[in-house]
């Protein structure tokens, strides 16, 4: 089995150490995991929920020596969770020439100056037109995968996180990012921290999925543990229920070449 998205403290709202984010995945019998913690940007951008610039060695630095510590026992990669938001784009290129990374998500959290996905703005939900809000998120998907930057779509859906929803299926909006998606071979990160939250769903949930899988879109699991307890959250399950939707494999990536690898055979070794 395999978590592709977990953090560490270094983001400034995670808890455990690196350490026990793998004891954690052992336990769980994971055999492959990458840490994906939230990558420094320029100063002006959201600065408290992230490593410094000047951290990132120490970063580097925890998950090359976890990777020493655990080789045979568990694959460990070295992954980051850049964001997507305009403006940004240089500063986030540069900074992923610095480091040969096994893989880099890249997560929409932001539509403008509003961190839609933060408990103390969801009050803004109640101004906006919800629609528009939906088509405005999916448009910055879009534009993240063409930007070039990234290996996978960061949970894509993020934006039904405290349970807003559009008053009619997107469906063209799914159905153009999928093609968007699949035209850029970028993956997304089916993610099941939605799974703990007020929406109470994976992102993104099944009427996406169904375009996603339909095109062949590339699909990682990830549980986004900002806790080494959260590790391999509810990833058997999700694997399961990708196989029942009809997709046949999971991608890993190591210095940002893909590999996919069966679901049956990480379900049996699960
Ligand atoms: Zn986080
Ligand atoms: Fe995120
Ligand atoms: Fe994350
Ligand atoms: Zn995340």
């Amino acid at each position: 089995m395999i978590d592709y998205h977990m953090h560490t403290p270094l983001c400034r709202h995670a808890s455990g150490s690196v350490e026990e984010y793998c004891q954690q995945a052992l336990r769980r019998g994971l055999h492959e995991i990458g840490f994906s913690d939230h990558s420094p940007m320029p100063p002006w951008y959201d600065a408290q929920w992230r490593m410094k610039a000047e951290e990132l060695p120490t970063y580097i630095d925890w998950v090359q020596q976890a990777q020493a510590r655990y080789a045979g026992r568990l694959t460990i990669r070295m992954g980051l969770e850049a964001d997507f938001h305009p403006g940004t784009e240089e500063y986030v290129a540069d900074l992923l020439k610095s480091h040969p990374w096994d893989f880099v998500i890249g997560s929409v959290h932001y539509i403008a100056n509003w961190g839609f996905d933060n408990p103390a703005f969801v009050r803004d939900f109640d101004t906006r037109d919800i629609d528009e809000v939906y088509r405005q998120y999916f448009r910055l998907l879009r534009q993240s995968a063409q930007s070039g930057l990234f290996d996978v779509i960061g949970h894509p859906e993020l934006i039904k996180k405290f349970g807003h929803r559009p008053t009619r299926v997107l469906d063209a909006e799914m159905a153009l990012t999928t093609r968007c998606f699949a035209d850029c071979g970028i993956a997304i990160d089916v993610n099941t921290a939605g799974l703990r939250k007020p929406v109470a769903e994976r992102y993104p949930g099944d009427p996406f999925l169904h375009h996603l899988i339909a095109a062949k879109v590339g699909l990682c699991v990830g549980s986004d543990a900002h806790r080494p307890e959260e590790v391999g959250f509810m990833i058997a399950e999700t694997l399961a229920h990708l196989a029942e939707l009809g997709a046949t494999t999971i991608r890993t990536f190591q210095g940002r070449t893909p590999s996919e690898r069966p679901i049956h055979e990480l379900l049996k070794v699960a």
